[in-house]
C-alpha cells in the first residue's frame, strides 16, 4: 500500500497549491482547504482539506461547501500545534 499525495505544497506560501480558505485551529495551525486534481463524486470541482497541525486530511473529494464545513469542524476541534522548523 502506498500513501496517496492529496496535496502539493506551494513552497512561496507553505499550503497546498489551490488553497481557497484557511482556517486556524485551537492549537494554532492552519487547516488548507483547496481544489483538489479530482472533480467530486457527483460532479463539479472537487474540494480537500488538509490540517497542518496532525495531517489529518479529508479522504476524497467533496463539493467546496462540504469540504469547507468538514474543515471548519476539524479546526474547532483539533489541539495540534505546528511541527516547528528548522532556521
Ligand atoms: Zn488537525
Amino acid at each position: 500500500m502506498t500513501a496517496k499525495l492529496i496535496a502539493v505544497t506551494d513552497p512561496a506560501t507553505g499550503l497546498p497549491i489551490g488553497t481557497t480558505a484557511v482556517f486556524l485551529t485551537l492549537g494554532s495551525a492552519l487547516v488548507a482547504l483547496f481544489q483538489a486534481s479530482e472533480p467530486a463524486p457527483a460532479g463539479g470541482s472537487g474540494f480537500r482539506w488538509i490540517c497542518l497541525g496532525c495531517l489529518d486530511h479529508s479522504t476524497y473529494p467533496d463539493p467546496r461547501q462540504t469540504a469547507r464545513n468538514n474543515a471548519n469542524t476539524h479546526a474547532a476541534e483539533c489541539r495540534a500545534i505546528p511541527l516547528p522548523t528548522a532556521a
